[in-house]
């Protein structure tokens, strides 16, 4: 279990948006959300950014191929073709995302 965010006096300031859930849809927001400089902060209760991928069964592979499956801003690193991510392709593409990006997310 995550330890409960505690959102400082600063934070309850100049926040303009807050994220519930830091999926691909939170963290697609986020991205737009950083792009025009708006205070944002996203939530997930799971453990960490990816985890409902991460969890999934060993061999579950996404039935589009990588050159379909990225974000805004950041290609899915996998060679073209016909590359279909595995779930931790998929959970290590989301946190590498989180980092490269510094999506704030508690
Ligand atoms: C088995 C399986 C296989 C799939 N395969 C594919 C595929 O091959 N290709 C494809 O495009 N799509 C696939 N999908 C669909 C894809 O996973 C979803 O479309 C996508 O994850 C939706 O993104 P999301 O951000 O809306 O939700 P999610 O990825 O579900 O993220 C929601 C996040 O919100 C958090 N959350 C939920 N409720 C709360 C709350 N109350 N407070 C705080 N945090 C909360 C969760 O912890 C989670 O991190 C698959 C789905 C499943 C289940």
């Amino acid at each position: 279990m995550p330890e409960p965010l505690r959102l400082s006096t600063d934070d309850r300031a100049v926040l303009d948006v807050l994220i519930v859930g830091a999926g691909q849809a939170g963290l697609a927001l986020g991205h737009h959300l950083a792009s025009r400089n708006a205070s944002f902060l996203l939530l997930d209760a799971g453990p960490e950014v990816g985890h409902s991928w991460r969890d999934r069964w060993h061999s579950l592979r996404l039935f589009s191929p990588a050159e379909y499956d990225a974000l805004p801003g950041m290609p899915f690193p996998a060679p073209t073709g016909d590359y279909h991510p595995s779930k931790d392709d998929v959970a290590d593409y989301l946190q590498a995302y989180t980092q490269r990006f510094r999506l704030r997310c508690g």
